[in-house]
């Protein structure tokens, strides 16, 4: 997001708060309107990116982010996905890129400050935007004012697709394991659908795609359930419960292995502030 479009994010942050309508804004059109492109919604958290906010010496995180959130100063450790920056580029010259988090928005800018140099996402939705029922965080991608048919929409969490599960593509969850190839795996597949005239559902598509190509994902897949229930003093997909194949940072894996994967016991992840 440049400045221009930041400005223009403020004001219209303004105008619907006076407007009464703060929780919830519409995207502007797509620059040119001779040149629509389809739409590419990203979640953040451990499908970009795995940030933790404790130093935890299993956690192999490049950078430290500094986030203000309500007065208090939280350290971020943040690790991208591999193959990040090659994603965004490429997947930028056929789509239009929206982040859509749980994270609390001041979480969230700084993360795709950091992530995002080359000025390839559009725009983002943050935590006041997403719909929460029962724990669960639902994102509903009509806020986006985009055609569904032309909307593919990634996450690593599934209850992020209950309200338009035609459009979900669904992740492995990304801990800070450096032979992740989930995004570099996704190219040539959204490449592939950029050229259909409706992308839904896209995991039908998918699955004629791996019917040829082989599986994209062939690793056992990670998946988190997440309950994030809004609570304050979380900036990002908090209080994920790992439900099925406890993820482990790669120096706990090395341990796992040593110690024959005893007592696989299910338990919170203690990283999140911010996520989602
Ligand atoms: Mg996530």
């Amino acid at each position: 997001m440049n400045c221009i479009q930041y400005i223009k994010k403020c004001y219209q942050k303004l105008k619907q708060k006076r407007d009464g309508q703060e929780e919830s804004y519409r995207l502007s059109t797509q620059e040119s309107e001779g040149q629509k492109k389809k739409t590419l919604v990203l979640d953040l958290d451990e499908t970009l990116v795995h940030c933790e906010f404790k130093e935890n010496q299993n956690f192999n995180y490049e950078t430290i982010l500094d986030v203000w959130h309500r007065g208090v100063l939280y350290n971020v450790y943040l690790c991208r996905r591999p193959f990040l920056r090659e994603f965004l580029k490429q997947m930028s010259v056929f789509y239009e890129i929206i982040i859509f988090t749980a994270g609390y928005e001041s979480y969230c800018y700084k993360v795709l400050q950091y992530i995002d140099v080359d000025k390839h996402i559009s725009d983002y939705f943050a935590r006041q935007n997403c719909i929460f029922v029962n724990g669960n965080c639902l994102k509903d991608l009509t806020i986006l004012d985009r055609p569904l048919d032309q909307l593919i929409f990634i996450d690593n969490n599934p209850n992020a697709f209950e309200l338009q599960p035609d459009n979900g593509l669904l992740i492995p969850s990304f801990l800070d394991s450096d032979e992740d190839e989930c995004l570099f795996r996704l190219i040539p597949f959204l490449k592939f659908m950029a050229n259909k005239q409706c992308v839904k559902p896209v995991n039908k598509f998918m699955k004629d795609y791996e019917s040829i190509y082989g599986s994209l994902f062939s690793d056992s897949h990670i998946t988190l359930q997440c309950n994030v229930d809004g609570e304050e003093g979380s900036l990002n997909e908090e209080s994920c419960i790992i439900v099925e194949n406890v993820p482990k940072h790669r120096k706990t894996q090395t341990l796992m292995n040593d110690k024959q994967k005893r007592n696989q016991v299910q338990q919170p992840r203690s990283q999140s502030l911010f996520s989602g």
